[in-house]
């Protein structure tokens, strides 16, 4: 373990300063290391930790007695152990009422009145596009429950003719502050969970708590090139906060349909094209449809393989940053009639025989492997078969 600076020496004041003088110096050096002027500043966090231990003991005067006498290990164990800054206000935060500290830090988590808050929660909503649609981009109207103002009391929580009371115990602050000695403690008022008011008698609409469940429709803007499990977020528009802080956020949740033709890959676009035996062999001009711009003539060129893959560009789909667009790929596949009319039959026969007396090279060579391999010896079967 370290060896522990000198609580006067973390302050810089004298070891004869008052009071006052150790509360300055306190609240100096606490603004000067605060953690919201240095996020992720270690360094900063232990200054501003250590400096909150040395004020605790020295303005304390029965532990600045025990501390000048024994040093540290009179005071041993007697200090609290500060995790973060908000524990620092919760034990300290009086010293800094309103002032220079309410004006630097004010805007964090709590209201003007130094009252803690808490964001609303989040709000989860799903919204269905067509392909076109992702492509495109979209509005959509979106319906979710969410709690809003109660009709009734309009939110004050109250029963017509009454009024919620500003709670006595805390004077409507929402936190009390204890004594301990010299050591002042803030905390959560117990009687209005600081809230700061107190209902005497509740509305009966929402039982006195000032909201109703209700149906809300919203229009969002869905930018182009959404993909499926994508989020969009709409800032504020989640349930509101229990306390007076702001309002959680919605998130719509993308799921798009299967298209009939295409499917997608990311930025890109897979068309799966029957063409014709003959349109294989000799090559063609065919028509291919695209998502959102019309028919594309695409060249097959001649011997073109079931299976093969064409690729057209810019037709995917654009990047939801706006960051250009995929491509569409067209695979071929040849499609062998189930039917023929007497003139294609004779025109294939004569074909067939044809390839009979003409066997083409490839499918010369197969089916030479397959005469080597069912005339070859028994034996070497059974040893393959073992394997
Ligand atoms: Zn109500
Ligand atoms: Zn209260």
């Amino acid at each position: 373990m370290a060896v522990k600076a000198d609580y006067y020496e973390v302050l810089g004041v004298s070891r004869t300063a008052n009071g006052d003088e150790i509360s300055k110096a306190y609240r100096k050096l606490a603004i000067k290391f605060h953690p919201d002027s240095h996020p992720d500043d270690e360094n900063a966090s232990l200054k501003f930790k250590q400096a909150a231990e040395a004020y605790e003991v020295l303005s304390d005067a029965e532990k600045r007695g025990r501390y000048d006498q024994y040093g540290h290990a009179g005071v041993e164990g007697g200090h609290r152990q500060f995790s973060d800054a908000e524990d620092i206000f919760e034990a300290f935060g009086d010293i800094f009422g309103g002032g220079v500290f309410g004006d630097l830090f004010g805007g964090r988590g709590r209201t003007r009145s130094g009252r803690r808050v808490s964001k609303g929660a989040d709000i989860k909503a799903q919204v269905t596009l067509d392909l076109e649609e992702a492509a495109r981009g979209v509005e959509k109207t979106i319906t979710f429950d969410r709690r809003e103002p109660c009709e009734t009391c309009k939110g004050s929580g109250a029963a017509a003719g009454s009024q919620a009371e500003r709670c006595t115990r805390c004077g409507g602050h929402g936190q009390v502050v204890q004594q301990a000695g010299i050591l002042r403690v803030q905390t959560t008022c117990p009687s209005c969970a600081g809230a700061g008011v107190k209902i005497t008698d509740p509305c009966r609409s929402c039982r006195g708590q000032g909201f109703q469940n209700r149906r809300v429709e919203l229009d969002v803007n869905i930018p182009a090139g959404v993909d499926d499990q994508m989020r969009v977020r709409l800032s504020g528009e989640g349930q509101p906060s229990p306390n007076g802080g702001p309002a959680g956020d919605c998130y719509c949740f993308i799921s798009l349909r299967r298209h009939k033709l295409f499917e997608r890959d990311g930025e890109h676009l897979i068309l799966k094209m029957p063409i014709s035996y003959t349109q294989a062999v000799l090559g063609a001009q065919i028509e291919v449809p695209t998502l959102i711009d019309g028919a594309h003539m695409l060249t097959v060129p001649k011997g073109t393989a079931s299976g093969e893959v064409f690729k057209v560009r810019g037709q995917g789909m654009p990047d939801p940053h706006g960051r250009g667009k995929g491509d569409l790929y067209v695979q071929t596949y040849i499609e062998v009639p189930k039917k023929l009319d007497t003139r294609q039959e004779e025109l294939l026969r004569e074909l067939a025989e044809f390839e009979h007396t003409n066997v083409s090279p490839h499918r010369k060579s197969f089916l030479e492997s397959i005469r080597d391999y069912l005339f070859s010896s028994g034996d070497e079967d059974e040893a393959v078969k073992e394997k």
